[in-house]
């Protein structure tokens, strides 16, 4: 991915050496027991690479978002899968409105935990009634004396049975009726403790990575100081879209990195597997659908470089950041799949791994936005026609 500078060469090596400590096993033990990896966040925490967009001045390495690219694609390369990519997604990008919006107390009580490991943060959006409709979250915070009280619902956060914080977003003003005002403005972002024996936390049994939880949230008048709020009063929705297109990218890198692991393991297994006497790999109905698949894995990843690249020179990149993530995310699940119907028998089987990488993966299409989102998106800000929906 990218052509790299000593510096970026560096990171690679570094996160891939962390990563080679972690092998199949420790996955799929993590798995096995749905526990969280915790050796691995605190590996890749020791070694700083928790903190790599953060500011210098927390301990972070005030790197940009290829930075972060690099490390969420090696990650996702050597074996871990999204249980890998997911205890540390929320680090790369999920501070970014703190980092622009909060003060300067609140990003040195913040940042410094996060860069070290010891504080984990979940993402506090989804909600059961909303879904892709954002603006119409309902989880309400209502100012008291000192702070706000919020009762709501959310749904799928991942790691809320371990992360000590949230980022939470939550209505202050209730949205507006159509064509009295802005659906996006009234939602502001808190960035406050996750107390479990006040918020109820419920483990949602799920698909595939099962040892990075993902939760129904009920918070019922929960108190937030005013100190934990995020910049202005009603202006949260907008700070959190500063960061959706690196996520977007980030996303796309870790579904490419996924599928890249796959593609080698099948690659792997059709030399080496022997059928009707001869490897199955010198068959073409082997051997093409893998050729595709490390086509559709470059040309994902092309894209991606482009929206980072455009990104970290400050232009516009919501085209190429959501195509980067529909391309990258449709590249790794099919390479994931094919790698399963390349092993035959062996592919559906645990020891062999693909099983659990396609598992994994399919969340990449789902999350944080669908397949139909991006063509609704495309349609629409790109080819200008109407809007849809
Ligand atoms: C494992 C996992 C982890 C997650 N982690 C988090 C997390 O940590 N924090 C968090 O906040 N969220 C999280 N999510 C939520 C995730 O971001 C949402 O599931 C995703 O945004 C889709 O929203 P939804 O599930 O409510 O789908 P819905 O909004 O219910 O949509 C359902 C389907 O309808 C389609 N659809 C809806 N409207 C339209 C339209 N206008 N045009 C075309 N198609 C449409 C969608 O594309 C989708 O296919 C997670 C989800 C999963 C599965």
């Amino acid at each position: 991915m990218f052509r790299l500078s000593g510096e970026q060469s560096a990171i690679v090596d570094g996160v891939t050496a962390v990563c080679k400590r972690f092998g199949d096993d420790y996955w799929a033990e993590c798995e096995e027991h749905a526990r969280f990896p915790k050796e691995f966040h605190r590996a890749m925490a020791a070694d700083g690479w928790l903190g790599v967009t953060m500011p210098e001045q927390y301990g972070g390495a005030g790197l940009g978002i290829k930075e972060a690219v690099l490390v969420m694609h090696t990650v996702a390369r050597n074996g871990g899968g999204m249980a890998a990519t997911s205890s540390i997604h929320m680090n790369m990008f999920g501070p970014h409105p703190m980092l622009v919006h909060g003060s300067e107390a609140q990003k040195a009580s913040w940042i410094p935990g996060l860069v070290a490991g010891t504080t984990q943060v979940c993402f506090g959006v989804t909600e059961p009634d909303a879904g892709l409709d954002t603006t119409s979250i309902k989880t309400f915070a209502k100012k008291v004396d000192g702070g706000f009280r919020v009762s709501g619902r959310k749904m799928w956060i991942s790691t809320a049975q371990v992360a000590h914080k949230i980022l939470l977003l939550a209505r202050t003003s209730p949205k507006p009726e159509k064509g009295k005002g802005k659906a996006t403005d009234g939602m502001s972002l808190f960035y406050t403790d996750l107390d479990r024996s006040k918020i109820e936390v419920r483990r949602i049994p799920k698909h595939g990575r099962a040892a990075v939880d993902s939760n129904a949230l009920f918070i019922d008048d929960y108190f937030v100081p005013d100190s934990d709020l995020i910049g202005e009063e009603g202006k949260g929705f907008h700070y959190l879209l500063d960061g959706l297109n690196p996520e977007r990218c980030l996303i796309a890198a870790e579904s490419i990195g996924i599928g890249q692991d796959a593609l080698e393991r099948a690659t792997r297994y059709a030399k080496e597997r022997v059928v009707f006497g001869r490897p199955i790999g010198k068959n073409q109905g082997i051997q093409h659908p893998l050729a595709e698949n490390w086509i559709a894995l470059e040309a994902a990843q092309l894209m991606v470089e482009r929206a980072v690249e455009l990104y970290d020179a400050g232009l516009p990149c919501g085209a190429e950041a959501n195509s980067a993530k529909l391309l990258g995310s449709r590249a790794g699940y099919q390479a994931c799949q094919q790698a399963v119907l390349t092993m035959g028998g062996m592919g559906y089987a645990k020891e062999y791994v693909v099983e659990r990488l396609l598992r994994e993966v399919l969340v990449c299409r789902i999350g944080p936005i669908t397949d139909q989102m991006i063509l609704n998106y495309i349609g629409e800000k790109v080819l200008d026609l109407p809007k849809s929906y």
